[in-house]
């Protein structure tokens, strides 16, 4: 692995705030306050991303639902990409894609939307994603490809998730299938534990030498809508605050405390991390499993993941195109 001395991901709690309470989000469980980010604070990061590492992937999203920004969330993503950041991918729960959001996603300079299913039929899906509705999410979704397909936009890329839980496993080849045949990428993840936020949730991860280096540590930094910048993207509640962009660079704060963190995952000194590292076992979830309709869309997926990245794709490329 290589060092590095920017991150090459960014996750930016734009809000807190989110109109679903999902079984396995640690927000359900979060005490911390649930606001949203100042627009001058996001500005300051991305100008930061954009004059550091314009391929630092940017993803202004973290404990909440960006779309429930409406129409301000558009401004801020166009001035990431004026910004310079090349790289932008909102993952969203997809239940507000009215035509004004999509008009502003579509028009934003967003480079890849992400949208978390994690069913295929109302039963599985309001079981699992409380306060979401199927039908509005498969008629937002139809709506969004069928814009595309009218205007003929390649771009932004589209992928749909599924985290897979005993509650829907059963409907995961059926889920893969109804959206390849609609031409987007699907991709498939394990559930995290958000390092043990979720009561029962959490369990003690064995110090035995199978384990791994953590990627959430190793290329991505995590800031909460007050500027905490936090030990890592499972940090939902803030257990690990390694500092604030309100008062110093995004740089810096990678560069120190989160410096050390890293090295001591490199170096495999798993016991001398702080306890929620230490506790957490969601090292064993970093990667995730993409499926192609075709060819064309695998490479564009490719190419915009891999753009900028000095080790470790954070997706395993498996599946037959077609
Ligand atoms: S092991 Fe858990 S807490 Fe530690 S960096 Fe990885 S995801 Fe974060």
């Amino acid at each position: 692995m290589i060092k590095t001395d920017f991150p090459q991901q960014c996750v930016i709690e734009v809000t807190a705030a989110c109109d679903q309470s999902c079984i396995h989000c640690g927000r359900a469980f979060m005490e911390r306050p649930k606001k949203t980010m100042r627009v001058d604070m996001f500005q300051q990061i991305v100008r930061e991303i954009g004059r550091e590492n314009p391929d630092c992937e940017v993803w202004p999203t973290f404990m909440g639902e960006a779309l429930l920004l409406g129409k301000r969330l558009f401004p801020m993503i166009r001035y990431a990409r004026e910004a310079g950041c090349r790289k932008i991918t909102l993952n969203s729960n997809g239940n507000r894609l009215t035509e004004e959001n999509i008009e502003g996603l579509l028009s934003c300079g967003l480079d890849r939307f992400i949208v978390s299913c994690d069913g295929h039929s109302a039963q599985t899906y309001e079981r699992i994603r409380v306060g979401g509705r199927f039908e509005r999410l498969y008629s937002g979704i139809h709506r969004l490809l069928e814009r595309m397909r009218s205007a003929r936009l390649e771009t932004p890329l589209i992928e749909l998730q599924f985290s897979i839980f005993d509650e829907n496993e059963h409907e995961l080849e059926d889920f893969k299938k109804y959206w390849l045949d609609q031409g987007v990428v699907v991709k498939c993840r394990p559930k995290v534990f958000w390092s043990g936020t979720i009561p029962g949730g959490g369990r003690r991860v064995s110090m035995q030498s199978d384990r791994t280096p953590c990627l959430w540590a190793l290329d991505t930094a995590a800031i909460h809508w007050n500027g905490s910048v936090v030990m890592c993207a499972i940090d939902c509640e803030g257990k690990y605050v390694a500092g604030n962009v309100a008062h110093q660079s995004l740089k810096e704060i990678w560069n120190g405390s989160l410096a050390w963190l890293r090295s001591l995952q490199q170096q495999r000194r798993f016991r001398e991390l702080p306890e929620i590292c230490r506790q957490c076992p969601d090292w064993k979830v970093k990667k995730a499993q993409a499926f192609f309709p075709s060819d064309g869309v695998r490479e564009a997926y490719e190419n915009y993941v891999r753009r900028g990245r000095t080790f470790h794709e954070t997706h395993e490329l498996v599946g037959e195109p077609g």
